[in-house]
């Protein structure tokens, strides 16, 4: 029969965290298997798509990213219309990306939905031998804030997968 291609849902999903803890590489690793070392900032597009099968139900996900409004407050209200899925990613390397999570949460709490489905992604774990953030710490605060989390690595294209068909999954169960 004829194969027709017809979107069921549309997701709509928002990165969020510090700079440099690989928002754009782990969207890149997903929408198009690729990733960069340098990503340049002029690439900052405003979201990538990629459309998966789950039950048999056609979904895209539209996968939204910051470009260079990583500092606190400046990232607009529009940019969380709407989104029913989010990441939540800090750096493994680094402590800070880490504790600016409460404050990054807090701020999607307040302009998100309130059935949003929360992912927090602790990125680039291939450098392990650098880690500053241990996965212990990160569960109990997980745990405590009802997330998700995965450790992930958008260079070894390690639980990238996961993380973003957990979300999706997730969504789908509420619709
Ligand atoms: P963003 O500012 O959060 O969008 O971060 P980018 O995606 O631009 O990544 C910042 C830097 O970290 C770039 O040099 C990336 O190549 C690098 N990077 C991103 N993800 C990973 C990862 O999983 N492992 C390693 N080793 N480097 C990564
Ligand atoms: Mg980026």
């Amino acid at each position: 029969g004829e194969y027709n291609q017809k979107i069921d849902y549309v997701f709509k999903i928002v990165l969020i965290g510090d700079s440099a803890v690989g928002k754009t590489q782990l969207l890149n690793r997903f929408a198009r298997n690729e990733f960069f070392f340098e990503t340049k900032a002029t690439i900052g597009v405003e979201f990538q798509t990629r459309t998966v099968v789950l039950d048999r139900k056609i979904v895209k996900a539209q996968i939204w990213d910051t470009a260079g409004q990583e500092r606190y407050r400046a990232v607009t209200s529009a940019y969380y219309r709407g989104a029913v899925g989010a990441m939540l990613v800090y750096d493994i390397t680094k402590r800070q990306t880490f504790e600016n999570m409460a404050r990054w949460l807090e701020e999607l709490r307040g302009h998100a939905d309130m059935n949003i489905v929360i992912m927090l992604v602790g990125n680039k774990s291939d450098l392990g031998a650098f880690r500053a953030v241990s996965t212990e710490d990160a569960k109990e605060f997980a745990e405590k804030e009802s997330l998700f989390f995965l450790e992930t690595s958008a260079l070894e294209a390690t639980n990238v997968e996961s993380a973003f068909l957990t979300v999706l999954t997730e969504i789908y169960k509420m619709v």
